[in-house]
């Protein structure tokens, strides 16, 4: 068998100890009988993590859950049993893995981290700013168990965010404060918000000094690795183990570049990566990128927890300016000027959109932007259609020959 190309980065061992004793700690919450334990909400992975941790709640963010059970490849055997619950082979299918791995009572987590099982909400909490489907999502929870759901509902399509709608979103986030006082038992502390927000900003520096690593010819990193490595900024934003990560990882690209070592030997082509990844595949995109010594630089994805507004001074407007300014709440023609700066930041020579099936919010692809994009800019580009989670939805065969004519197109016009 001969040897994968894919380099190990060697904080990973760091990454997984921080990431199993998240783990463990919500389990030991969610299975002890104590009645001083400590209390978990559940979080969309972009919602106000920042104010359930000022509560001192354990945020659970189950789309990291989803994320972990379409790369363990086992969301083909769920999503069908969430189907049969009525939720629909077309909507989000982290949603349908994850619900279906609820009803089926299977979870990754069990075996990775030892965990007794997915830990039990006690409160849900999302943010509407990536897509509708999460609500529908935490509901599905809330039904189950009777715990409250509460949430945000942001605006989306949008271009310039006016004080409008920072003061409507800011009224949201205050709006929540009743529901996490009684279900913690515990007065709002204005403090140990500021605290942790700013620790949060923290974090995302340290995550966005690792992207703009990749900026470097060649790149230290590849997407393929901080999909993974992206791990702390998600689910541990707002703690110290998040910062403590980052500087290890910090140091070891830097130290990559200061040798000359490539996440891809004789990186020679540069691509953006937009939209989702396809998680069962990561390992094989990325062994097919290293052999046509192609090295995936940036994404949308990565780039989405970088949330450099949490600097403000006002804890509410920082959170709610950061979970606002994301690029999937954006107009197209923001969208199209964000992707301009990153292809000119990172020198990239293609793009590859993906149009996961399950996720038209996170899917780009659909309304002109690719044709409009290489007409601005030159980058040719590429469309795969797959999935997040679905394999069922993607073709390797279709897939791997987009590919290498992404490649000979950009090899012939040199
Ligand atoms: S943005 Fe897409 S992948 Fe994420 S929860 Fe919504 S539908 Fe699912």
């Amino acid at each position: 068998m001969s040897e994968s190309p894919i380099k190990k980065i060697q904080a990973t061992g760091m990454m997984r100890k921080l990431m199993t004793e998240h783990f463990l700690e919500l389990d030991a919450a969610a299975n002890s009988s104590a009645s001083d334990r400590p209390l978990i909400a559940w979080c969309t992975s972009v919602g106000p993590a920042e104010l359930l941790r000022s509560f001192g709640f354990l945020v659970y963010f189950p789309e990291n859950h989803g994320a972990v059970l379409g790369s363990s490849r086992v969301a083909a055997d769920l999503i069908p049993a969430a189907n049969a619950r009525g939720y629909s082979p077309d909507i989000c299918s982290y949603l349908t893995s994850d619900v279906g791995s609820y009803l089926k009572q299977q979870t990754p987590l069990m075996k990775a981290f030892g965990m007794k099982g997915v830990p039990r909400a006690d409160v849900l909490v999302y943010n509407t700013n990536q897509c509708r489907d999460v609500q529908d999502w935490l509901a599905f929870y809330q039904r189950e168990w009777g715990v409250p759901l509460i949430g945000i509902d942001t605006q989306r399509g949008l271009g310039e965010i006016t004080a409008d709608h920072l003061d409507g979103l800011i009224a949201q986030h205050k709006s929540l404060i009743p529901t996490l006082a009684e279900v913690s038992g515990r007065k709002f502390d204005l403090d140990r918000l500021k605290e942790v927000v700013a620790s949060s900003y923290r974090c995302t520096l340290l995550w966005k000094r690792v992207l703009e690593l990749a900026a470097h010819q060649p790149s230290p990193i590849s997407f393929f690795d901080c999909t993974i490595h992206m791990g702390p900024a998600v689910v541990l934003r707002g703690t110290p183990a998040a910062e403590e990560y980052y500087p290890v990882l910090i140091k070891e690209l830097e130290q990559r570049i200061a040798d000359g070592i490539a996440a891809v030997d004789g990186e020679k082509l540069r691509y953006y990566w937009e939209g989702m990844p396809v998680w069962g595949k990561l390992r094989d995109h990325a062994e097919q990128f290293a052999g046509q010594h192609a090295c995936v630089v940036a994404s949308t994805y990565c780039n989405s927890w970088v949330f450099e507004a949490m600097g403000l001074d006002d804890p509410f407007e920082a959170m709610a300016r950061s979970y606002t300014e994301l690029f999937i709440v954006r107009g197209e023609d923001w969208k199209e000027d964000y992707l301009k700066a990153k292809f000119a930041d990172y020198g990239i020579d293609g793009i590859i959109y993906h149009d996961a099936k399950t996720c038209p919010n996170n899917s780009n692809c659909r309304y002109g932007m690719p044709q409009r994009m290489t007409r601005a800019t030159g980058v040719p580009y590429v469309t795969i259609n797959g999935d997040l989670n679905d394999l069922r939805m993607y073709s390797e065969e279709q897939a791997r020959t987009q590919f290498e004519a992404l490649a000979e197109q950009i090899e012939e016009s040199r």
